[in-house]
């Protein structure tokens, strides 16, 4: 993966995304949203809510702590298993995931190989050390969690939370007894994450503390192939490369998958509700996505299916991971009710079980900047971000043609109006054509110009950034003009 790509100067320039402490020399795998990266993040992070929340009535979000007692990651797993490969070169002491070195020497994958494969690996290609040449010592798993003392004095063990997903588990039979005591039930979080990343030098695309959405769903297990309006969704075709075809996209309709694959209905239905949030709200094109399976030796031993939604574009150096589904069992309530000691059981119609859990995760910020990227393009050798409108930092702008004869005035009370309903931007500086080439650089859908015309009838320019087309708009409607536009897009 590069680590500078086409879009990274634009980004940093205007005002969208940088590494953090710039000014100390920046820390790898941390990064800093600007003023517009800020409203995008959160305008993504509505348009999720809005979307998996409302899929479901029985779908709640929480809120919790990113730092967590040590037995939560004993139960989990993350304390033993949460681990990379490393290795040290013996001479000067460079560092490096033993994976991703082998990775760029040898230009293949071998994510998810044991310790020994590694080993095997570099002594079988003699693989020396890239900044001297020096040998390589043994292979290292470190563990990825940030820890934490707690407390200046007692010195407990904690750790900063390295998913959001165990919140959710720790807080579900609360929520199951406060609500409704209904299956199943989803509990969100969008939060902050950390992971202690050995090398990370891929951009946002490993940070070491990064933004998940994740949605947890708790459900009956004997109801995995059954799935809420499966007539609606049985046709709809998902974009598979499965692991018995990698090097391929198979397009097949849910009923095939479950068929053919064996995969339940009711993960076929997350499935299709993710593969539509990007198709149908995102605005991607279908061929830029795929959902990609990972093999029994690459997922984590406690995901029994596991499929990645992945993204291909340039920043990533072709697919890469942006979301995924993870049907995780009973694993992680029956960990945490063996180490606590307390029951993680339900009694629903009639039935005692611990329920099994379907995870839907997405990586905040890898999403944020393959939007950006797959919007960034060029009109007349400008740069035009054509993110979808309910993505776009702005939603308007507001100029007035010229800083005089009043115009200047009624722009801005027409800005202060507007920004009562909207993000709105407003530039007063320049030609009219540098202004609107500035707002197309940063995806502001539409551009209100107040003109000479404007004093007499009361009327403004609406410019569509897309089309470029501009029409007249009575001021009394532009309010309601702009919502609408904004609904339909
Ligand atoms: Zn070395």
């Amino acid at each position: 993966m590069p680590e500078e790509n086409k879009i990274d100067s634009l980004l940093r320039r205007r005002g969208f995304i940088w590494q953090s402490s710039e000014i100390y020399g920046s820390l790898s795998g941390f990064y800093d949203y600007g003023h517009l990266g800020t409203l995008m993040k959160r305008k993504f992070e509505n348009l999720w809510r809005s979307y998996f929340l409302g899929s479901d009535k029985n779908f709640f979000e929480i809120s919790t702590s990113t730092i967590m007692p040590e037995e939560v990651f004993k139960a989990s797993g993350h304390l033993d298993h949460f681990t990379d490969p490393v290795v040290k070169c013996k001479k000067c002491g460079f560092v490096e995931r033993a994976d991703q070195l082998l990775e760029r020497q040898l230009h293949e994958k071998f994510e998810g190989l044991d310790k020994g494969e590694l080993s095997h690996l570099i002594k079988k290609h003699n693989v020396k050390c890239p900044k001297c040449g020096g040998d390589l010592g043994e292979i290292e798993e470190i563990n990825l969690m940030f820890p934490v003392d707690i407390g200046p004095y007692s010195k407990i063990r904690g750790y900063l939370r390295p998913e959001t997903a165990q919140s959710s588990y720790l807080n579900f039979l609360r929520e199951f007894n406060s609500l409704r005591k209904k299956l199943p039930m989803g509990l969100a979080i969008i939060g902050k994450a950390f992971r202690n990343e050995i090398s990370p030098r891929q951009g946002v695309y490993r940070m070491r503390e990064f933004t998940q959405a994740e949605l947890q769903v708790f459900f009956d297990p004997e109801k995995i192939n059954e799935a809420p309006s499966w007539e609606k969704i049985k046709d709809y075709k998902l974009r598979l490369t499965p692991v018995s075809s990698r090097d391929e996209v198979i397009e097949i309709a849910c009923e095939e998958a479950s068929t053919k694959l064996g995969l339940p209905r009711y993960y076929l239905y997350f499935m299709t509700l993710i593969q539509k949030f990007y198709v149908e709200i995102l605005r991607v094109d279908k061929n830029k996505i795929r959902f990609f399976e990972l093999s029994e030796e690459e997922r984590a031993f406690y995901n029994k299916i596991h499929w990645d939604l992945e993204v291909n574009i340039e920043g990533f150096n072709g697919f890469g991971e942006i979301a995924g589904l993870h049907y995780r069992t009973d694993h992680d309530l029956k960990s945490h009710q063996n180490l606590s000691g307390k029951s993680q059981e339900v009694f629903h119609k009639g039935k005692r079980f611990i329920p099994h859990v379907i995870e839907v995760t997405f990586g905040v910020d890898r999403n944020i900047y393959a939007l950006l990227e797959l919007s960034c393009h060029k009109r007349d050798d400008k740069v035009v971000l054509s993110l979808p409108p309910k993505l776009a930092p702005f939603d308007c702008a507001v100029f007035p043609l010229v800083n005089k004869d009043g115009l200047d005035e009624k722009a801005e009370e027409i800005y202060n109006e507007l920004r009562k309903y909207f993000n709105c931007f407003y530039d007063g500086s320049g030609s009219i054509g540098r202004r609107y080439a500035r707002q197309d650089e940063i995806g502001t859908p539409l551009c209100i110009t107040i003109d000479y015309d404007t004093m007499k009838d009361d009327t403004v320019t609406v410019r569509d950034r897309d089309t470029t087309k501009q029409v007249r708009v009575e001021i009394k409607d532009l309010k309601d003009k702009i919502s609408e536009f904004l609904e339909e897009s």
